[in-house]
């Protein structure tokens, strides 16, 4: 088995209502561009990949080699989610 960047697999990525309410008013808050993105980490696991905003769905590539089990994931927002 080669190391391919094989196709990925889509999944959705789910926020509790409560933790939106809690990004959102981090993000509208006045704090530093590190602390958002740390919340944004937290809450939603990312951020979009071209943006930086909201991510919607994550790309999950599998990266396993023969050293083991490696999966490499990617966020992106509705807008830049790019077509498999
Ligand atoms: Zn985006």
């Amino acid at each position: 088995m080669r190391n391919n960047k094989n196709k990925p697999k889509i999944a959705d990525i789910i926020i509790s209502p409560e933790g939106l309410v809690e990004l959102n008013r981090i993000l509208n808050s006045g704090v530093s561009h590190n602390s958002k993105n740390q919340a944004m980490n937290e809450i939603a696991g990312g951020d979009c990949l071209v943006c930086g905003s909201l991510p919607s769905k994550k790309l999950i590539y599998d990266v396993s080699d023969d050293d083991g089990e490696g999966k490499l994931v990617e966020h992106y927002c509705d807008k830049h989610l790019p077509a498999i």
